[in-house]
Parts: C-alpha cells; sequence; structure tokens
C-alpha cells in the first residue's frame, strides 16, 4: 500500500495519492482502503475515490501504518426524505372520491409510456413505477388513469421545501418528492437526527396532508436505502457503515441502488448475486464494470463520502426551444427529424448552465392556434438523444393535425452537483453507445436532406441559423 503524507495540494495533472489507511468492518474481516485523488490537467480535483484493498487483518494494517483506529462517529448525518406515491397521494389528497382506488399516474392507457406514479392500491396489482402502461393496465384494468400535473406538484413541492430548509444546513432536491439533508450541525447526534426526521414527518401530514418515509443514515447511499426500508410512513436508520453492511449483505446486488437490471444480469452471469459476492469479488467486479464496478464495489463495503450539495431546482424553471413555421407541417416523419436539432440545442444549453432536467416536454401548436404540451418523467435527462428519444415517444401520443410551431424541452432542472449518480456516470461505454446513437440520427438527417449537420453544430444552436436550417428542410423533406 501507497503511503502519503495525507496533503494532496499542488498535485500535478495525472497524480495519485494515496491517503491514510482507513477501516471498516469487525476486525476479522477489516478491510483497508485508500483514499485517492486524481487531478484534472488543469490541477482541478476530478474525483476522489476510496479504493478498498485486499482483506487484511486490522491488527496487521495498524502495525504497517503506526494509527489508531478512533471511536466512530458519526462525520455526516443525512436525512433522506421521500415522499410516499407523491403524485398519486397530492390527487388523492385534493378529490377524495380517489382514495382508496387504484390510482395511476402517468401515461394513459392506449397511450405510449409509462406509469410516474401509482398509489398503494394499485400496487397490490403489481403496478409499479416506469412500468409500461400496457402492462399497468393488462395487470390492473380497473384503474383509474390520470396524466400528472406537474405544475400542481411543483407547488406542493415548494412547500416540502421549506420544512426541510429548517432542519438542515443544505437541502439537495434530486426529485419534486425527494431530497438529502444534511444535519449534521442541527442534529449533533443520532438522538438529535431522530427529533428532526419525527418533526418532519409530524409537519409534513399537518401542514401538507401528506406522508412521506424518511431515512437517518452517515451517508446518503445508506440515507436513501433507509427511507426505502419501511415504506410508506417509514422511518429506519443505519448510523454507521456496518451497519448499512449488515443490513444488506445477504441481499441480492439490486439493493445497491445503482444497479439496475443490465448490470445486475452482467454481475448474475458471473455468479454474484448478492452484496456479500461483490465484497469477495472485488477485482471481478471492477473487471466487469470498470468504474461503475469500483462503486458498486465501495458501496458494498459501506464506502460512500459524498457530500449534500444544495441545489434549489426552483431556481430554474426549464430549458427549451421551439421554431415556427413559415407554413404548417402535416408530415410527421418531418417533426421527429426537427426534434433532433431541438433536442440539440437544449442539450447545448443545459450543459452549458451545468443543468439536467428530471423531464422531457414537447410542445406544439396547430394551425388553429391551439396549444398542447405533453411531458414525461425523465430522471438525470441531459443528452440530445435521451431528450429526442422521449420527445419524439410524446409526438405520438398526440393528435395529428397541421403543426404551426414545435418545442421540446428539459424541466424539474438539477445543477451537475446534485446530480444523482445514474449508472450513465460510470459508464463509459453508456456513453459511447450514446454518442453513437446521435452520430445515426444525424447520419440520418445528413441522408435525408444533404446537409452536413454534424459539422456544423455550433451555428445550429443559434436561433436563427436554426429557423433558416429547419425552413431548407421543410421545402426539401421527401
Ligand atoms: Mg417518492
Amino acid at each position: 500500500m501507497r503511503r502519503a503524507a495525507g496533503t494532496v495540494e499542488g498535485a500535478s495533472a495525472g497524480d495519485v495519492f494515496a491517503g491514510q489507511p482507513c477501516f471498516f468492518g469487525p476486525a476479522r474481516e477489516t478491510v483497508a482502503f485508500v483514499l485517492l485523488s486524481v487531478y484534472n490537467e488543469d490541477g482541478g480535483n476530478a474525483m476522489k475515490r476510496r479504493f478498498p484493498v485486499r482483506p487484511v487483518r486490522q491488527e496487521a494494517a495498524l502495525r504497517g501504518t503506526g494509527t489508531e483506529v478512533k471511536a466512530k462517529r458519526m462525520e455526516q448525518i443525512i436525512i433522506h426524505v421521500d415522499m410516499d406515491a407523491f403524485f398519486a397521494s397530492v390527487e388523492m389528497r385534493d378529490n377524495p372520491a380517489l382514495r382508496g382506488k387504484p390510482l395511476i399516474i402517468g401515461s394513459l392507457p392506449g397511450e405510449r409510456g409509462v406509469v410516474a406514479t401509482c398509489s398503494y392500491e394499485a400496487r397490490r396489482y403489481g403496478v409499479h413505477s416506469a412500468m409500461n402502461i400496457k402492462e399497468a393496465f393488462r395487470l390492473c384494468p380497473n384503474g383509474i388513469y390520470m396524466h400528472p400535473n406537474i405544475d400542481k406538484y411543483r407547488a406542493v413541492s415548494g412547500q416540502l421545501r421549506e420544512i426541510w430548509s429548517a432542519y438542515a444546513s443544505a437541502v439537495e432536491t434530486i426529485a419534486l418528492d425527494e431530497a438529502y439533508l444534511d444535519v449534521t450541525a442541527q442534529a449533533g447526534d443520532l438522538e438529535g437526527a431522530r427529533r428532526i426526521a419525527r418533526t418532519i414527518k409530524q409537519r409534513t401530514r399537518a401542514e401538507i396532508g401528506l406522508t412521506c418515509s424518511v431515512g437517518v443514515a452517515y451517508s446518503k447511499t445508506a440515507a436513501k436505502t433507509a427511507s426505502e426500508e419501511k415504506k410508506p410512513d417509514g422511518y429506519f436508520e443505519i448510523p454507521t457503515p456496518e451497519d448499512f453492511v449488515s443490513l444488506i449483505i445477504d441481499r441480492d446486488v439490486r439493493v445497491i441502488y445503482t444497479v439496475g437490471q443490465m448490470t445486475a444480469e452482467k454481475l448474475y452471469a458471473s455468479g454474484i448475486r448478492t452484496v456479500r459476492a461483490i465484497r469477495e469479488n472485488p477485482e471481478t467486479v471492477i473487471r466487469l464494470l470498470g468504474k461503475q464496478g469500483q462503486w458498486i464495489t465501495n458501496l458494498a463495503f459501506g464506502i460512500d463520502d459524498r457530500k449534500v450539495t444544495p441545489y434549489c431546482p426552483q431556481d430554474a424553471k426549464s430549458i427549451s426551444r421551439e421554431v415556427t413555421f413559415q407554413e404548417d407541417v402535416t408530415h410527421y416523419g418531418f417533426l421527429r427529424d426537427v426534434l433532433v436539432l431541438l433536442a440539440l440545442c437544449v442539450e447545448h444549453r443545459a450543459r452549458r448552465y451545468g443543468l439536467y432536467g428530471n423531464g422531457v416536454t414537447l410542445k406544439l401548436t396547430y394551425f388553429n392556434m391551439k396549444s398542447i404540451t405533453r411531458s414525461r418523467l425523465i430522471p438525470a435527462c441531459d443528452s440530445a438523444v435521451m431528450i429526442w428519444r422521449e420527445s419524439a415517444r410524446l409526438l405520438e401520443t398526440v393528435e395529428k393535425r397541421p403543426v404551426r410551431l414545435i418545442g421540446a424541452g428539459i424541466y424539474n432542472l438539477s445543477g451537475e452537483e446534485g446530480r444523482q449518480l445514474t449508472i450513465e456516470d460510470f459508464f463509459d461505454d453508456a456513453r459511447a453507445r450514446r454518442d453513437r446513437e446521435l452520430k445515426e440520427l444525424l447520419d440520418g438527417l445528413q441522408n435525408r436532406y444533404r446537409l452536413d449537420f454534424a459539422g456544423h453544430l455550433e451555428q445550429l444552436y443559434q436561433a436563427d441559423t436554426l429557423h433558416r436550417t429547419v425552413e431548407y428542410m421543410r421545402k426539401h423533406m421527401k
């Protein structure tokens, strides 16, 4: 194990520092890990990661360092609040006739799309969020289906935020109904955090008429896991990494919240089914999944020292671009192509401000000046491909009448810093795939309109060039 003095100042590009070794876990299976800081070309701190090294005996590790294992205290106390079936609960609160019914908010049966949220009554039929609406309808044909009313939920979200902010030094909103709170200073200790959690739950019920689940823990990951643990109207705490590990060690790898279906299947194929197996085979996991594998391994050891980063999405509302045609358009294939350019413009602007959306909107104004918007919740959405794909799907759901204006955008914005870790952050090939898809889209446009889109993206981001290009495309569409 390499050791360094612990200072990381004055490092230059490519330097890797091993910080002080730390220890987790009961003595028999103590894991030493080192904190590595990797620096950008410009000297900025690109990332800090703790790399576990082979399990060692605590005594042996200590002999090597001369340090003592200090009594554990909570360096951070983090609360994760998650509203229960948020959209559905708001609708049920406001309309007593919906209470006790299987209520499904999202797309309507017959539309393409997914379930955004559903009531617990609907969950009894096996319906869950992100489920294809067709499947939901098959399982629950007698459910009540509604489109989301995002403006209303956003207003409630603002009220929630006021409550949360009263007890935290930082609030990181990761969805309208979900946030991390850093309560380290306000709580002082675990008992203080319990009091805060209780107060938040009481006030949410009394002032807003909704229930939430609250997790208290030493890390963001553990807090999120804790709030899931006793849903709905739950409370759970995970004070230490040991508690976290002993809670999840025999569970399926999917308990680690960045492990989705695809990642899980890769792990299963290598015989890794549980968190325990990840801990026992870190090399395999890292070989299989690269950076993401490193992150998953860290989480399997309870390691996550990410901070709660304050962000107030209410500051920014949405980013969108639209174009008005010189003549009304009836060719919807052409509209899909225009959406590629709009998505690129939205992506460009979002990246410039370090923002990403948690939903995609499509706006159309028909020939008779009637405007409609359609939206769909998509977490961590900032790539042109995602924006295009979702807005194009939304386009399929609308009434096909002549169109005068089309717009695409993202909403429910969050900052780069507050970005919830997604698989894509750790998955270089996911990013590569996205780039490939974008290239395919642009090649398709080039074939259809005989314009070099890829070579002129910078110009396309300018409103007048965009309009001229779209008009050119309209006149030359096949
Ligand atoms: Mg929720």
